[in-house]
Formats: structure tokens, C-alpha cells, sequence
């Protein structure tokens, strides 16, 4: 029987491999990190655990993984995250 496995990414702070469904996609455009709640923005892609977001701004792993060098604003993303814990 064919079973229907979930997809799997990378956390970009602690590597660990996770149902998408686990994860939060965010896009950058331009200096900006969108949430891609829906999966539909194009472009690439980084995921990660809501909770490895201070990990992922300590080692600056949306820099490494959008290949940017300048700084990267999260407004957006911190308040997303702000509000899950609601
Ligand atoms: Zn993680």
C-alpha cells in the first residue's frame, strides 16, 4: 500500500530534520522576513522551529541560509511567533 509520507526540512537553527507541518516557512524579501504561513510565496525558503527562532538569530542562520550578508529585519516574524504564544 502506498503510504503518503510527510515532507521533511531542515530546521535552519538546530538542523533537525521535521514534518513541514512542524515548522515555520519564512521567506526574505528584500530585508524583511516574511512568514509564509500558506507555502505559497515563491523563492527560497527557511524553516525552522518556533522556538529555535533566538538560536537562529544568535547564529545568524538566516543570513547562511539566504546567502545575505547585511541586517536581516524580523519584525514581522517576532510578532507572529509573539502571538502563537497567545
Ligand atoms: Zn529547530
Amino acid at each position: 500500500m502506498f503510504s503518503k509520507k510527510p515532507r521533511q526540512r531542515s530546521c535552519i537553527a538546530c538542523r533537525k530534520l521535521e514534518n513541514w507541518t512542524d515548522l515555520v516557512r519564512t521567506v526574505l524579501v528584500g530585508n524583511e522576513i516574511k512568514v509564509d504561513l500558506k507555502h505559497r510565496m515563491g523563492g527560497r525558503g527557511a524553516w525552522l522551529h518556533a522556538d529555535c527562532f533566538s538560536v537562529a538569530t544568535e547564529r545568524r542562520s538566516f543570513n547562511h541560509s539566504f546567502k545575505f550578508e547585511g541586517e536581516i529585519k524580523f519584525d514581522e516574524l517576532e510578532d507572529y511567533l509573539k502571538n502563537l504564544g497567545n
